[in-house]
């Protein structure tokens, strides 16, 4: 543990569905957050919480020692760090980029940040707003030994997991790497439960025996995409998110396009962004990842 971030001076840009409850427990943890969104209304939330507003990116930065950005895309997060942030930073400033982007961009805005004497990390998150809420997110790190020390402490105060990955690219990489296999699991199992439902197996029967025997997976017993073994799933709430589709296709983009320029061969990952595109274009996109249930066992257009 690094204790140079304890009771830091902590600038955080974008403050949306995850990085509200991110900075919140920032606030908790002792620092002073400075927080910036484009959207005024999430700026006074942030204030609500104990945060001071801030009036640009560059405002909340000026004078911060480490800075937290958690932003929608690649094209955002290039957006920031190319065209206003640097300039008023101090030197040694730390940056953690916990948006989920392409590894590509990543490393481009990395790279920009070490070449101007800065330190950076990529600290993509696993879990949704409940674990951002809660303080109990997984963070997957990319960065230097050096600069993943002192990013440390500050991911520890949002997260129950902080694990690096590698240099500056990694922490995204393991991240589309393991969303890629979690839709892939995921739609597996839905397929395994439509697949005994017509065969007329009890679902809370084939549970019992596939939870205990090698079919299962996160996606089975943690997740369970049918309603009843699982009370707590987005199942058993109509498919509300949790973890929407819409996210997972992004992600299930990113990890094509990496594996298109690394010539990696994935075609279940290509699978599976086809049929989450497919549940995307049939109105699927604000559902819950495992409402993809509905689309293979057939009753989704019967909604
Ligand atoms: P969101 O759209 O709710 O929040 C993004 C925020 O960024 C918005 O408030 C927006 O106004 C702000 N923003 C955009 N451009 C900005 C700019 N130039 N300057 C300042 N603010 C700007 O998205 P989210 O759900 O909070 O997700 C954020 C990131 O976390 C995404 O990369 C997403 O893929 C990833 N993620 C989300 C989840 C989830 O369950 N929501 C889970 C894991 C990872």
């Amino acid at each position: 543990m690094n204790g140079e971030y304890n009771m830091a001076r902590i600038a955080f840009i974008g403050l949306g569905n995850m990085g509200s409850g991110m900075a919140a427990n920032l606030v908790k943890a002792g620092h002073e957050v400075h927080a910036f969104d484009l959207s005024p209304d999430a700026v006074a939330q942030a204030v609500g919480q104990g945060a001071v507003a801030s009036a640009s990116a560059p405002d909340a930065v000026a004078g911060s020692d480490a800075v937290v950005t958690m932003l929608p895309a690649g094209k955002h997060v290039r957006g920031v760090y190319e065209g206003q942030i640097f300039d008023a930073a101090a030197p040694g400033t730390l940056f953690l980029d916990c948006s989920t982007i392409d590894v590509d961009s990543a490393r481009h805005v990395g790279g920009l940040a070490v070449e101007k004497g800065f330190r950076f990390v990529d600290a993509p998150v696993s879990g949704g707003v409940a674990a951002a809420q809660g303080g109990s997110l997984t963070f997957m790190v990319g960065g230097s030994e050096g600069d993943f020390a002192a990013a440390e402490p500050i991911l520890d105060a949002m997260g129950k997991a902080v694990i690096r990955a590698g240099d500056v690219g990694a922490g995204q990489a393991a991240k589309i790497c393991n969303n890629m296999l979690l839709a892939i699991t995921m739609i597996g199992t839905c397929e395994a439960f439509a697949l005994a439902e017509k065969l007329g197996l009890d679902q809370q029967n084939f549970f019992d025996i596939s939870s205990k025997a090698s079919g299962q997976s996160w996606s089975m017993t943690a997740y369970c995409p049918v309603p009843g073994p699982i009370p707590t799933t987005p199942a058993n709430h109509g498919y509300q998110p949790g973890f929407a589709t819409a996210m997972m296709l992004k992600d299930l983009k990113l990890a094509q396009d990496a594996a298109q320029s690394a010539g990696a061969t994935t075609p279940l990952g290509a699978q599976a962004e086809a049929l989450y595109a497919m549940f995307d274009n049939l109105g699927g996109g604000s559902a819950d990842f495992s409402g993809i249930y509905k689309l293979l066992d057939g009753s989704w257009g019967a909604r």
